[in-house]
């Protein structure tokens, strides 16, 4: 999907139409990897010690990483930014698409 750089659209917090200028939100960066059910979530618990893993801790990734592999596209949550007030909007649901081109 194409958008342009800039569009005029209503400004809640200036109560008028003002130029804005598009940006696509971009994903956070994970923090830690004390994960549900991760052994190193457990051992913080002082649970997960000892030999092997009883049956526990599983050793496969999330299932959703490695079945079920139908999406395709990604959710893009477009930023609309006022050109006067600097106030970020984004649309509260992303648009579904491969691909996002700006400008
Ligand atoms: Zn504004």
């Amino acid at each position: 999907m194409k958008f342009p750089k800039e569009t005029r659209r209503y400004c809640p917090y200036c109560k008028k139409h003002t130029k804005h200028t598009i940006s696509i939100l971009s994903a956070g960066r994970q923090r830690g990897s004390l994960r549900r059910g991760s052994l190193a979530r457990a051992r913080k618990r002082g649970l997960g010690r000892g030999k092997g893993n009883l049956g526990r801790w599983g050793s496969k990734r999330a299932v959703s990483k490695w079945k079920r592999r139908i999406k395709s596209t990604q959710r893009k949550v477009l930023l609309y930014k006022c050109q006067e007030c600097g106030k970020i909007k984004g649309k509260s649901q992303g648009i579904r698409t491969s691909k996002i081109t700006i400008g």
